[in-house]
């Protein structure tokens, strides 16, 4: 059988908090993706200082975005992990600990939308 937790409402809003939080994720991935094609279109235009600065530009291109993606992989993540708890929105999964199948305290998913476990299993995770 499947438990529901949560009323609709109490649901709705959780939604709305957490599709809140990917829109600024979102925003925020854009935001370094776009500093730093402006930086490296930059440093093309002004680099006219020394021999084979095609190479150099290369090489300073692929570090920055390497760099940035790196930047931006924990807020990838992020959005992955706010898309799976929409998910278990749909599948009525959301807000049961995936752990001991209890439901997750209303605090923490408050704090912590996301949240796949509850603070106990969470924490025994942890400490393994
Ligand atoms: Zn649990």
């Amino acid at each position: 059988m499947k438990k529901k937790p949560f009323q609709k409402k109490e649901l709705d809003e959780f939604k709305k908090v957490i599709l809140k939080r990917k829109d600024q994720l979102i925003e925020g991935i854009q935001t370094i993706s776009e500093n730093t094609l402006k930086t490296s279109q930059k440093d093309a235009a002004g680099d006219i200082s020394g021999y084979s600065y095609h190479m150099a530009d290369q090489a300073t291109d692929t570090f920055d975005r390497e760099f940035s993606l790196g930047l931006a992989s924990n807020e990838r993540e992020m959005v992955h992990e706010l898309d799976e708890a929409l998910n278990r929105m749909d599948e009525g999964t959301y807000g049961i600990c995936e752990s001991c199948k209890t439901p997750i305290a209303k605090a923490r998913l408050k704090a912590v939308p996301y949240a796949r476990m509850c603070v106990k299993c969470q924490q025994a995770k942890e400490k393994k």
